[in-house]
């Protein structure tokens, strides 16, 4: 007689790495319905309807990319929210500020709800989001269009998607409205009791009459930073940005750290490789790892040349040093924390939701390369080999991950 079967999908054989649970070692992973049931070494394949052999590959919880652009047609440069999530081995995207509070009905209608990856959103200060990148950003950011009250109203109403506030401190910005944007974001995310995530670093046309000394801008922006809220794009090379032009951290940015504010990598396309050595030399390190991926800011709904992805930005911070539980961490439990979600995803442990992300990594020499001109040569290459998305098994197309893919294997 056969054994009763117990589970529905059963990952045998992998190096299971969950920094939640300190475990990295080869263990199966049993799920029944949309939950993770057993976590053991040498589990009987005979109690599964579906055996996934995961020898030689890396099982961890599924992955969180905390900021992405996936208001895709709405946003010159959205992307598409499977594309940029369970098709990248992200089980859990987070969109930064693409939608606000106008905007939001449409997104949750046409991203949200049909995703097959969990999206979630920080919502954008003013109302009607980050609709054009780098273009006519100003005409939408700016003062005129806030109203805390019907932002209110929808994070309210929203608490499972709405998880935070996107505001930006960078020297456009300031130079346009000084730090009322900022302000208001203050404002909002402690009304509503959600963390703030900060984008540091030019982004938009300053008004040049003025624009303040970029070493000005952080200092003015951590006054608006509480304990639990993010810095975004810590290894940007802005001048205004978090590290800048400086060699050594401010004193203003370490003593933010210390009180309990959190750095984010925000790959993006100003990632540099120097400035990250430069922090990485200091001893500062993103506590959570996320891209921006986005589509061109200059055409329209183009992500032809997007060449950075979530298992690429782990990939880099391996190449500087950080080790593969740090980058899991920071991909899985962290972002979990900061999304107040950590018992349902960002681990293994039985019960949470059966989310799971299965890479391998390809031990061999590669040179990553940053828009800047700098680049490092890494060993290993995280690339996504199987999702596990509520229970179901899905194979990732891994199409938008070409800093990671040779030309052979992104054709094939
Ligand atoms: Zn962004």
């Amino acid at each position: 007689m056969n054994a009763p079967q117990k589970y529905d999908l059963l990952l045998k054989g992998g190096r299971v790495v969950d920094p939640s649970q300190s475990i990295d070692g080869l263990l199966d992973v049993a799920i029944r319905g949309d939950r993770i049931e057993k976590l053991a070494a040498g589990i009987d394949p005979a109690l599964a309807t579906e055996v996934r052999d995961v020898g030689g590959l890396i099982v961890t919880p599924g992955l969180i990319d905390l900021h992405v652009h996936v208001y895709q047609h709405v946003t010159d440069f959205g992307l598409n929210p499977d594309e940029a999530g369970v098709h990248a081995g992200a089980t859990t995207v987070v969109d930064q500020g693409s939608c606000g509070a106008w905007t939001f009905d449409g997104f949750k209608t046409f991203m949200v709800d049909p995703a097959i990856t969990e999206v979630l959103c920080f919502l954008s200060v003013n109302l009607t989001g980050t609709l054009r990148g780098s273009k006519g950003g100003p005409v939408a950011q700016n003062p005129q269009l806030i109203d805390l009250d019907v932002m209110q109203r929808f994070i309210e109403k929203y608490p499972k998607i709405i998880r935070g506030i996107k505001g930006h401190g960078e020297a456009s910005s300031w130079s346009n409205y000084g730090s009322v944007m900022l302000q208001r974001a203050r404002e909002i995310a402690d009304r509503t009791h959600l963390p703030l995530y900060v984008h540091t670093g030019e982004l938009w046309k300053a008004d040049e009459l003025n624009r303040p000394r970029p070493e000005t801008v952080l200092p003015e922006v951590l006054h608006f930073a509480k304990p639990g809220d993010l810095l975004a794009h810590c290894y940007s090379n802005r001048d205004d940005g978090i590290l800048g032009n400086r060699a050594k951290p401010s004193p203003e940015l370490l003593d933010a750290l210390a009180s309990g504010v959190h750095l984010d990598l925000g790959h993006g396309v100003n990632f540099s490789f120097d400035t990250a050595r430069r922090m990485v030399d200091a001893g500062l390190f993103p506590y959570t790892i996320s891209t921006d991926v986005q589509g061109d800011f200059t055409s329209h709904n183009d992500d032809s040349k997007l060449d950075f992805s979530l298992c690429g930005a782990m990939s880099k911070l391996m190449a500087l040093g950080m080790d593969l539980n740090f980058v899991v961490r920071a991909t899985t439990q962290h972002p979990a924390e900061v999304l107040r979600m950590a018992d349902e995803i960002g681990s293994l442990k039985v019960g949470s939701r059966a989310d799971v992300t299965v890479l391998e990594d390809i031990r061999e020499p590669w040179t990553f390369r940053d828009r800047l001109g700098g680049s490092a040569v890494g060993q290993s290459r995280l690339l996504p080999r199987l999702v596990v998305r509520k229970g179901i098994a899905i194979k990732p197309t891994n199409r938008l991950l070409r800093d990671v893919m040779a030309r052979e294997e992104a054709l094939a």
